[in-house]
């Protein structure tokens, strides 16, 4: 199919890009990367009228240290990301995710700003964003307003970017040296989203777990934080009754729908696995404990 007919507006600023937002309404999508929009278009799933493109845009790009944190600016490509010596020293984890993202041509296309933006539950960085405390920057005709990535997601496609908002950045806390980072996802294929994964940051002293964050991708219809799971893994040696409860604890708030990835079962179980097999991996990067 070839998508519905449609209005292409070229913005240079942030502002403009708003201000386009705002007076087409809530026929018009900003379009970055085009590897989830254009597609949905196609299949006449999603039939804007006015295309907003953001890649002209000053201000989104750029992957910057400041203060706290990393700042990644909403039209940095998943191959940027990958290509970053900053991330891959700093945040692995990104890096990862963003190599389990599709293939190389969907990743230099498709944005960090894009991907955490679409609110499809089968997107990797939500999930990776929720478990490293990042917030998102919307700009909207009313100027700025944070928002967490663990506050952000609603529903399938439903987040709490208001009409005429544009995510224009991510702000990464920077987890301090030593902590242990890792992305496990099961997928049945090259280019194909996950049937489950899941995201683990850890910190250890002395052998044992002082700190630890975990979330789980595409077994909701939203990212899921997964606060138990992380709670039972703090203070342990990671021993194999922890990762059994860690992961019955993951399973307990999966929620996935059967598809032709496999049944709920089925994918529930692969969530624990994930989780599982992340928590392993990171605690062995762990360095220094
Ligand atoms: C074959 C294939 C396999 C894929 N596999 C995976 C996978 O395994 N994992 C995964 O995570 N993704 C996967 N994707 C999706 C890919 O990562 C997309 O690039 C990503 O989901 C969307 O990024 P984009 O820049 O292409 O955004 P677009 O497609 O341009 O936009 C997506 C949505 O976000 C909105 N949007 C975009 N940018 C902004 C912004 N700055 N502010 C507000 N709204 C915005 C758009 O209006 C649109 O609704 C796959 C895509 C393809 C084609």
């Amino acid at each position: 199919m070839i998508p519905g007919p449609f209005t292409y507006h070229r913005p240079a600023s942030i502002e403009e890009a708003v201000g386009l937002l705002v007076s087409l309404g809530e026929e018009s999508r900003p379009l970055a990367g085009g590897q989830s929009l254009i597609p949905m278009m196609k299949l006449r799933m999603a039939t804007p009228e006015h295309l907003v493109d953001l890649g002209g845009v000053a201000g989104l790009k750029g992957i910057d240290v400041e203060p706290g944190g990393i700042r990644i600016g909403a039209a940095v490509t998943q191959a940027q990301v990958i290509g970053s010596a900053l991330i891959a020293d700093r945040l692995p984890i990104l890096r990862d995710a963003a190599l389990q993202i599709a293939d190389p041509q969907v990743r230099t296309r498709g944005t960090i700003g894009g991907n955490v933006a679409n609110g499809d539950p089968g997107n990797d960085m939500p999930a990776v964003m929720q478990c490293l405390g990042a917030s998102y920057v919307l700009a909207g005709p009313s100027g700025e307003r944070s928002v967490a990535a663990r506050d952000f997601y609603l529903g399938p496609y439903f987040t709490l970017l208001e009409p005429g908002e544009l995510l224009v950045a991510v702000r990464i806390p920077l987890p301090s040296a030593g902590h242990g980072q890792a992305y496990e996802k099961l997928k049945r294929k090259i280019g194909d989203y996950a049937t489950a994964a899941a995201a683990v940051i850890l910190s250890a002293t002395a052998g044992r777990i002082a700190t630890a964050s975990i979330a789980l991708t595409n077994v909701a219809p939203t990212p899921l934080l997964a606060e138990e799971a992380a709670r039972l893994v703090v203070g342990t040696s990671l021993d194999a009754a922890t990762l059994k409860a860690a992961s019955a604890a993951a399973k307990a708030i999966a929620d996935p729908a059967a598809d032709g990835r496999g049944t709920a079962e089925y994918r529930r179980e692969m969530a624990g696995v994930m989780v599982a097999r992340a928590l392993v991996k990171a605690f062995g990067r762990v360095k220094g404990a």
